[in-house]
Order: structure tokens, then C-alpha cells, then sequence
């Protein structure tokens, strides 16, 4: 069984999570536990005192603005799959991560800030624009999700932030989403897809696993958005992604998916 002696400490409201947090920077912070508990089991993670915001008031909801939506940190998988207004591509992300046992504790900020490159949310919030909101006793900042993964592991958070919420303007367009793994549950992706296309206006490939971080195949948008042909966007797919040979597959493989999602996706998309 596993076991831990570090003290857990649980706040009661976003506040005191903050103040816990400035007063103990060096502290695991533990929301759904799914990759922490992990670190744990496999001793790379030896914490001291542990932050365990699961059930912190104000970190769960789905709330709408007038620009879009804003999806608290501590929404689990499971919580987005079943509100009625959640985001399609996230909805599809979502469904995919693990299994249902998973999904029911696997939050949202866990997954962003673990910060794996194959997370399954990832890419989405890159499709969506989205922006991080970050908080502690300072105040809050808002990071886009472009400039939040800043290499493998490394993001934009300060020891003594926390990630509170994801907003995500409301956006025009097709949408898809693709993960490809060894099965249907329980697989870490090879290459996993978001993208959204609003005919020769905008275009934005995201991909995770390809690469140290999530990213996007900015040559292969431009190439979109300005009428070139299907083989031009995904040639530019399969220069642009950065994949590795690892125990889950080969750079080869990655990429030639890579240009396989885009070219599938596409290829069934009305293009004027
Ligand atoms: C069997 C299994 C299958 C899995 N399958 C998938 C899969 O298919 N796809 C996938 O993407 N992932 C998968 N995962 C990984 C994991 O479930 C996800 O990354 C999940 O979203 C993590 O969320 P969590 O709430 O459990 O994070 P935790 O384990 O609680 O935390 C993860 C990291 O984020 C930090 N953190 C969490 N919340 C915050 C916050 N609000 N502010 C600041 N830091 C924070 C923690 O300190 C920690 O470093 C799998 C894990 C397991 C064990």
C-alpha cells in the first residue's frame, strides 16, 4: 500500500489556498492525484507537506461571460463531460483521458500544469485560444496558452501561484479533434490533434506528443488559410512537428500520423 507522512493541508477557500501556498512554495500541490499519486508510488516525488485542493470551493465550476467560457482548474473530466455547455473539442479530449476512473478525478489543471507533452487536453486550449488564469496573494495574470509550456516540464507559474481557471473566448469554425494511442482507454497519446479552421480567415494546428511541449504548425496555418493544397498543409505538417523515438513509438510514425489526421480532416471539409 502506499504510503505518505507528508502533512496535508486542505483549504477552505480560494484565499487560503493562496495564503498556503505563499506560506509553503516548497509543498506538492495535489488536485486530482492522478499523476501525483504516480510520482509518488514511483518515489520520484518525495513531498514534504502536501496543498490538496480537490473539493477547494470556486475551483470547480463552468461559468459563462459575455466573451466565452471560463472552466474552473478543478473541473475534472468527468465534470465536463457531463455539463450540458461544455466546449465539443474539449468534451472529445476529455473522454479520452484514461478511463472512467480516471476521468473522475483528473482535472483539468492537473493536466495542464503536469504540463506532459502528450496531454490530451493540451492542444486544445492551443485551438481554443484559451488563457490561464493564475492566482496567489498578489493578485491575478492571465498567460496565454501559447507562452504557458515553456519546454519539457517547464511553464509559466511562479512557486507561489496556482492555476484557478481556463477562459476560452467563444470562436467560429471547424473543429476536430484526434488522439491516436495504443487502445481506446488507458493509452498516453502518440500524437494527439486539436484544430479549428474558419475558411480563409484562420487556421490553428495544434498537436501534442510531437514535441517538448504542445505546439502548432504555424507554416502549415499560414499555407491553409491562404488556399494552398491539401498536400502542401500536410508536407508543411510533417517538417513542422519535432517527434522522438520513445518506449511509445517512433519519430517517423509520429509524423507521418501527423499528416495523416490533418489530411483526413480536410479532405472532408468544404474549403471556399
Ligand atoms: C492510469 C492513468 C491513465 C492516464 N491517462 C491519461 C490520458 O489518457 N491522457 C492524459 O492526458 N493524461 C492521462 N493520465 C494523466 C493524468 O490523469 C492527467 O494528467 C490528469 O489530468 C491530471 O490531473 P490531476 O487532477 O489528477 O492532477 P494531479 O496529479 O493532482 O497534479 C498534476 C500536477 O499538476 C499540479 N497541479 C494540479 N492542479 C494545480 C493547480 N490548480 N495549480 C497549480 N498546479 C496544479 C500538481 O502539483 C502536479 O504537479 C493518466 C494517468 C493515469 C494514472
Amino acid at each position: 500500500m502506499l504510503r505518505c507522512e507528508a502533512p496535508v493541508f486542505r483549504p477552505r477557500t480560494l484565499d487560503e489556498a493562496f495564503a498556503m501556498r505563499a506560506a509553503m512554495p516548497d509543498a506538492t500541490v495535489l488536485a486530482g492525484g492522478t499523476d501525483v499519486m504516480v510520482y509518488l508510488e514511483g518515489g520520484v516525488l518525495k513531498p514534504t507537506r502536501i496543498i490538496d485542493l480537490w473539493g477547494c470551493p470556486g475551483m470547480r465550476e463552468l461559468r459563462f461571460t459575455t466573451g466565452g467560457q471560463v472552466y474552473g482548474a478543478g473541473l475534472t473530466c468527468t465534470d465536463v463531460l457531463r455539463a450540458m455547455h461544455s466546449h465539443p473539442l474539449l468534451r472529445d479530449a476529455a473522454a479520452t483521458v484514461g478511463a472512467t476512473q480516471i476521468q473522475n478525478r483528473a482535472t483539468l489543471g492537473g493536466n495542464i500544469c503536469n504540463s506532459s507533452p502528450a496531454g490530451d487536453t493540451l492542444p486544445v486550449w492551443l485551438a481554443l485560444r484559451a488563457e490561464f488564469e493564475l492566482g496567489c496573494v498578489r493578485g491575478f495574470r492571465r498567460v496565454p496558452a501559447s507562452g504557458f509550456w515553456r519546454g519539457y516540464k517547464k511553464i509559466d507559474m511562479q512557486p507561489d501561484e496556482l492555476l484557478v481557471a481556463i477562459r476560452v473566448p467563444a470562436l467560429a469554425g471547424h473543429m476536430h479533434f484526434r488522439k491516436v494511442g495504443t487502445r481506446m482507454a488507458q493509452s498516453i497519446s502518440k500524437v494527439v490533434f486539436a484544430g479549428r479552421y474558419s475558411v480563409g480567415k484562420e487556421a490553428c494546428l495544434a498537436f501534442g506528443a510531437v514535441g517538448p511541449t504542445p505546439m502548432r504548425c504555424t507554416a502549415a496555418e499560414a499555407a491553409l488559410v491562404s488556399g494552398a493544397s491539401i498536400n502542401e498543409v500536410v508536407s508543411l505538417v510533417e517538417q513542422e512537428v519535432l517527434p522522438i523515438d520513445d518506449i511509445r513509438s517512433t519519430a517517423l510514425y509520429r509524423r507521418k500520423v501527423a499528416g495523416r489526421i490533418v489530411r483526413r480532416w480536410l479532405d472532408n471539409l468544404p474549403r471556399a
